[in-house]
């Protein structure tokens, strides 16, 4: 374990020290009101913002959910499904491999944001998507967020009654149409 995990992890069991850096961290975090990214003011001009935890560099994202939802297991990164690094809102993150590529994925759905989007514009990709999500654990909430749809269709999809053809291990070569 580096000196930084080990941070980390002493952060997690002294309350006194969570509360002072979740205060640091989150007050100097700016929300970005399209995405609901929480962005930090940390480390402005690098691509992975850093900040000084008790004489240890410590990146945002692993500091956010460290102290918003528990310990990182050991050896995964903090992948953002918002794949904007600078973003430490704990519901835009979430442990995984490196080989892991979600985030990347919802970020080219993303880019077709801006009213167009009603339930019957989803494409076969994006339900593929969504299952993927909902398979890592994601909400259906979160995930009818992230994609402009209701709830319930995303419930619709979870039970099967829609995209039930659209199938994780198979589609692969469906992918971007
Ligand atoms: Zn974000």
């Amino acid at each position: 374990m580096n000196n930084a995990d080990k941070m980390l992890m002493r952060i997690r069991n002294e309350p006194k020290l969570m509360e002072k850096y979740h205060k640091r961290l989150f007050t100097n975090s700016r929300l970005d009101e399209e995405t609901g990214c929480w962005n930090t003011l940390y480390g402005a001009n690098v691509s992975e913002p850093q900040m000084g935890v008790e004489g240890i560099m410590i990146r945002c994202p692993r500091l956010s959910y460290t102290i918003m939802k528990g310990v990182i297991p050991e050896g995964l990164s903090i992948l953002h499904i918002c794949d904007n690094p600078r973003c430490v809102n704990p519901e835009h993150i979430f442990p995984g491999t490196t080989q892991d590529n979600m985030s990347d994925k919802v970020n080219k759905n993303r880019q077709r944001k801006g009213g167009q989007i009603a339930t019957c514009k989803l494409t076969e990709a994006d339900a593929l998507k969504i299952k993927k999500g909902l398979a890592k654990g994601l909400t259906g909430v979160y995930l009818a967020k992230l994609f402009s749809v209701s709830p319930r269709l995303i419930g619709y999809i979870k039970q099967g009654k829609i995209w039930a053809h659209v199938e994780i291990k198979n589609t692969e070569a469906n992918y971007g149409e």
